[in-house]
């Protein structure tokens, strides 16, 4: 249990709210999923509504840090959020330099104003206590609603929230939201309960995995990680991506699934490709046919036919990583498909990451599932069990 925003005092305060406007943009600049943003509002609106003045802060992708890049500005973010909120927002030019402090200076209440990327100041990875100090200045409450950053041990995550007391920072309604539907899902689901995981590679999902074998029913396994466990079970995999420092932690964690009773679930066929690209010509095969010099980009019709019935009798699934190179129509098939099933069950359905997540959105399932978290990291993380700096210091101590 984490301490929320309405168990504290903010009537007229200054507030402060790391929020997680890290949204995905074209190669225009423009915004093209602005869902973290919207999943923001709820916590400004209810400052708002307090006669609060509104600080926010968020990183934007991965600038170099201690430099300003504007491509990485947050300007596209102010415009947007104005829109949505029907508010003014004030974009201030930096951080915690001379425009920062002005336009704070000059808040009344209801005002917002948005700092810069916080990642333009180098204190903010390295989590550095100046920097936090310097931030905590600028107000009387300190809320994080970026639940998607709350696995980083960042300045604006954590050295901040530790310069408020506990009366003085919480969460807000997007993070509260996602740790209990989360917390819920892993550890009272309904079972049958079912693991979907995909996306490019093992070693970033090795960890959540093993904890996942130890929750759930089934596992499925789709995507480039599938290929990394069919080598380890002495299948030609061609040019396909596959993590050979990987493959005894791809047999431990299907030894590991056998003695536990959990039903263990790869690709059975394949897209392939002789190239990635995508005026490539392609062909399906068994994958006991990969030729040597072709890379499997997606699952092929036969997969989707048994995860389809494997997902048949679940009444909780969740899913995280796409099941090929769904950026590609070629072979985005698989994927689109995987969502119209998770989509079509009767399950309550999970999806986390932001790739799985704008999967949904193209498949235009994304509203038929049951809760689409806002952090792909932070999610396998809490699946993980392991420390979340953000969430943490939030604890409300029993
Ligand atoms: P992740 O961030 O680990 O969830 O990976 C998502 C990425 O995995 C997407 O950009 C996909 O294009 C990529 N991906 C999925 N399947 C494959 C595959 N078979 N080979 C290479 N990349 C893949």
């Amino acid at each position: 249990m984490i301490k929320n925003i309405k168990d504290i005092d903010i009537a007229n305060k200054k507030v402060f709210i790391r929020c997680d406007f890290n949204v995905p943009k074209d190669e225009f600049g423009n915004i093209v999923d602005d869902r973290r943003i919207r999943e923001a509002l709820p916590t400004i609106k209810y400052c708002l509504d307090r006669d609060c003045k509104i600080i926010l802060a968020s990183h934007f992708e991965r600038p170099t840090p201690g430099q300003y890049e504007p491509k990485y500005s947050l300007q596209a973010v102010s415009i947007r959020l104005k829109k949505l909120l029907n508010h003014n927002v004030v974009q201030a030019k930096d951080v915690v330099g001379d425009d920062a402090k002005k336009c704070i200076s000059n808040m009344k209440k209801g005002d917002i104003v948005l700092l810069e990327n916080l990642r333009f100041h180098e204190g903010e990875t390295s989590n550095d206590d100046d920097f936090a100090t310097e931030l905590s200045k600028f107000a009387d409450v300190y809320i994080n609603d970026a639940f998607g950053a709350t696995h980083r041990k960042h300045a604006s995550i954590y050295a901040l929230g530790l310069k408020f007391d506990e009366n003085s920072r919480a969460g807000g309604f997007l993070i509260t939201k996602e740790i209990n539907f989360f917390c819920k899902v892993i550890e009272e689901p309904v079972r049958p309960f079912i693991a979907v995981v995909g996306g490019s590679k093992v070693s970033g999902k090795l960890q959540a995995l093993e904890s996942l074998i130890d929750k759930v029913d089934k596992v499925i396994i789709g995507g480039g990680m599938a290929f990394t466990f069919l080598k380890s079970l002495g299948h030609e995999v061609g040019n396909s991506l596959v993590e050979d420092d990987l493959i005894e932690d791809a047999k431990k964690i299907m030894t590991k699934a056998k003695a536990k009773g959990v039903k263990f679930y790869l690709p059975v066929d394949v897209v392939l490709a002789p190239e990635f690209s995508a005026n490539t010509l392609i062909k399906n095969l068994p994958i006991q046919e990969i030729p040597k010099d072709w890379m499997g980009l997606d699952i092929g019709p036969a997969s989707m036919m048994l995860f389809r019935e494997a997902l048949d009798d679940a009444q909780t699934i969740i899913w995280n990583g796409p099941m090929g190179v769904y950026e590609i129509p070629k072979f985005s098939k698989g994927s689109i498909k995987m969502s119209h099933c998770i989509a079509e069950s009767h399950a309550t359905t999970v999806v986390g990451g932001g790739d799985t997540a704008d999967v949904t959105a193209r498949a235009g399932d994304i509203d038929e599932m049951s809760f689409v978290s806002t952090g792909g990291g932070a999610s396998l993380r809490l699946i993980e069990g392991k420390e979340m700096p953000g969430i943490d210091i939030l604890r409300i101590k029993e």
